[in-house]
């Protein structure tokens, strides 16, 4: 800050001084800073106050008011610290301000005042036994020469790697004073537009405000710019990857699809028609698709991806399905298998029993021969045009010359020596599963031309404002409405011990000639967790129902042994599938109406959600049991909001309520950990306005100087973890 030529103070040039050329922070203070992740002058001042002390609210001891939240300013008399039992201790002081005294009580024996100090206790005064009394009020020390003659509303930080808030005050006033005026980064024009205040009033109001009115200014407009430096990385991103790149030319003229839907028992519903259209739209554009497609359980979102890969397919080129596990891709090959079979676009799906060998001539046609699709799993290959699985090798081969049609498989469909002759589309199931990293390999796997388009599908339903911060670099298509008929899966929470209750309507489903799953969280019992497990509910339900066929189903299967179970399942042969969370996704099995969940207390909401969403998919209403004793006000708020609602959406609000955003960026997206003062559910109006800024920025001029300056405060902020949002 003291370069011959002052440098325009921009945050992002601040985020490049060190914080140990602020008077008063020297090479000790500086250290305990770095612990508190505080390096630069910039982090120091977006180290925003704890909270602030209202000195219009301080009253003399006196004639405090009796229950009120009051400070009271004076000086320490005596203190004391007291063992009282194991592992408690009583800290007490008085304090004086000539009109009276007042006794404090802690329970903490972290708190520590001398006598003769100049303290403010913050709290409810009580009376106790005659005398005034505070319990475990707050305690600031206002170092001697700020006194309380400053402002009215002094901040109050929280210690910083061992430095008082009195000091850090100090540190603050000096680092502000130095550093104004920030030049904002923000247009005028987008100032008015949103009622931001400027930056320069934002942070030196948050350290030091006149009033708290200043405070809540100051605030939104900081909330604002954490939202804005991530909707700016991921539009730029977005723009980067996407928008500015040559998509394959994928043209829909639309023959296979519709020959497709037009088989179907059913019409589309309006939301799955919408959708639809717009991926179609996408497919057909200049620039390739970067789409997130959201959908409740159930909501079809299957048809509209298989309509999707015919398209691409049609165009000349090839589709890739992803899974996150190996159930799962395989489910989806069988589900779009058979749905092809039944279109009479593929021959029938070969289950091991040997369905003959469908040839290859070269120059059919897409109208004459069958839609060729495969299933990598491990090291082999399953097909729908060859009567016996083959090598992996083979399937790669098919996949670099055009044979396959549409693959399926979980990552490792993109891992190593594959290559695809022309992959027009990649559609990605759960992508919260899948980093930024696969979809960049994906992308490379591609021989032929142009950028293939990306669909992005998610069973799991994300509150808007989470979306828009996790995938704000893709559009997102809703399919918000199930097809004609489907009953509210009705939901009853019954204890853990319930066995003979759920026995009863296992059979009862069974005797209607439906299906059961049963979900619990382990695979084996354990000592350490208190929950059922899959072997042994498998054991249980066996001796109690021996006349109902059941089986087993977990993640430490082998693939070719889940799939046949899977088949099984799917073909009625079994009645009671008893799994792991495996089952959680994708599992399309219309004749199953009941799902049970055991110790399901140990679930997250939107999992719970996502298994109920397993039952009640076809013609036949479906019902839940969640059995749990919950042990925790989580666990109990989960089960009850599970009886409450079977609307995915809501769900998923009260789960990031539950869980509190922080967690739920987990991982690589920690560059979302910029959220210090925002809230994604509570901001969610300035979410929104950041998003429409950036959007209209990054579409104007991805290169103009406003866009550019918030990303080079992205790059000077969030650094190493910002690497989820700008990576290209
Ligand atoms: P999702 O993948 O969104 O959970 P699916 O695509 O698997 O849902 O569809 C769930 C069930 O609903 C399937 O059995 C499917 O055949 C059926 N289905 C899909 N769309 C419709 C519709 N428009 N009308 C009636 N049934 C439908
Ligand atoms: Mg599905």
């Amino acid at each position: 800050m003291t370069s011959a030529v002052p440098e325009e103070r921009t945050l992002a040039y601040l985020a490049g001084i060190s914080v140990d050329r602020v008077k008063d922070i020297g090479t000790v203070r500086m250290r305990d800073l770095a612990e508190a992740g505080i390096s630069s002058v910039a982090d120091l001042l977006l180290n925003v106050p704890l909270r602030y002390l209202d000195r219009s609210r301080l009253v003399d001891i006196a004639t405090a008011p009796i229950g009120e939240e009051v400070s009271v300013a004076g000086v320490v008399e005596s203190f004391s610290k007291r063992r009282i039992s194991r592992g408690r201790t009583i800290v007490q002081a008085t304090l004086s301000d000539g009109t009276a005294r007042v006794r404090a009580v802690w329970f903490n024996p972290y708190i520590k005042l001398t006598k003769g100090e100049e303290v403010v206790f913050s709290g409810k005064v009580e009376t106790f036994k005659s005398s005034l009394q505070m319990k475990s009020p707050d305690v600031d020390r206002l170092s001697a020469h700020e006194g309380l003659r400053t402002g009215r509303v002094v901040p109050v930080y929280g210690r910083l790697g061992g430095i008082r808030s009195g000091a850090v005050r100090a540190a603050m006033a000096n680092a502000v004073r130095r550093s104004m005026p920030i030049s904002d980064v923000l247009p005028e024009d987008i100032l008015d537009r949103f009622d931001l205040v400027d930056r320069s009033f934002a942070i030196s109001s948050m350290h030091f405000p006149e009033s708290f009115h200043d405070v809540a200014s100051a605030k939104r407009r900081l909330i604002f710019d954490e939202f804005l430096r991530i909707q700016m990385a991921l539009k730029v991103r977005a723009y980067e990857e996407y928008d500015s790149q040559v998509g394959v030319p994928n043209s829909v003229k639309g023959e296979l699809y519709h020959r497709f839907i037009d088989s179907l028992p059913y019409q589309l519903t309006n939301a799955q028609a919408r959708v639809l259209d717009g991926i179609l739209d996408d497919m057909e554009a200049q620039t390739p698709m970067h789409r997130l497609l959201q959908g409740e359980v159930g909501s079809g979102k299957t048809v509209v991806v298989i309509s999707a890969l015919l398209t691409s397919v049609e165009s000349g080129h090839q589709g890739a399905v992803m899974a996150p596990t190996e159930v799962l891709a395989t489910q989806h090959y069988l589900g779009t298998a058979m749905a092809l079979e039944d279109a009479g676009m593929a021959p029938p799906v070969h289950d091991g029993a040997g369905a003959g060998t469908v040839s290859l001539f070269a120059g059919e046609t897409l109208a004459t021969r069958p839609v060729r699709i495969g299933l990598f799993t491990g090291s082999r290959v399953t097909a729908n045009f060859v009567s016996t699985d083959v090598s992996r090798a083979q399937g790669i081969e098919w996949l670099s010359d055009g044979t396959i049609d549409i693959a399926f498989g979980t990552q490792a469909l993109i891992q190593g020596d594959v290559a695809f002759h022309s992959l027009g589309i990649a559609v990605v199931d759960e992508q919260h599963r899948f980093g930024v990293e696969q979809r960049v390999v994906m992308r490379d796997k591609n021989q032929g031309e142009g950028v293939p388009d990306l669909l992005l599908m998610t069973a799991t339903p994300i509150p808007r404002t989470l979306a828009m911060t996790l995938y704000g670099d893709l559009k997102v298509s809703v399919i918000d409405e199930l097809p004609p008929g489907r009953t509210a899966i009705a939901t009853v929470a019954l204890p853990d011990a319930a066995d003979a209750t759920i026995d009863r309507r296992i059979q009862e489903t069974v005797a209607a000639g439906r299906q059961v799953f049963v979900v619990c969280p382990l695979v084996e019992d354990s000592d350490k967790i208190e929950a059922r497990s899959v072997t042994s509910e498998f054991a249980r339900v066996r001796a109690s129902l021996p006349d109902i066929r059941s089986a087993l189903l977990h993640g430490q299967m082998r693939a070719d042994e889940k799939a046949g179970v899977m088949h099984r399942f799917r073909a009625g042969e079994i009645d009671v599938l008893i799994a792991t969370t495996v089952v959680e996704v994708g599992i399309d099995v219309p004749n199953a109406t009941l799902m049970v969940i055991r110790t399901a207390d140990r679930f997250g909401l939107s999992q719970l959600h996502q298994l109920r969403g397993r039952v009640g998919r076809g013609e036949h209403p479906g019902s839940c049991l969640v059995s749990a004793d919950p042990s925790t006000p989580d666990g109990e708020r989960r089960i009850e909001a599970m009886v409450a609602s079977t609307d995915g959406f809501e769900l998923s609000e009260i789960d990031l309520e539950i869980r509190g955003q922080g967690t739920v960026f987990g991982g690589a997206q920690s560059g979302a950990a910029d959220l210090r003062l925002g809230d994604i559910l509570r901001d969610h109006e300035l979410l929104d306005a950041a998003s429409t800024v950036a959007t209209e920025a990054v579409e104007e001029d991805p290169e103009s100087a406003f866009v550019t300056g918030v990303m080079h405060e992205v790059e000077m902020l969030l650094g190493d973890s910002a690497e989820w949002l700008t990576r290209s």
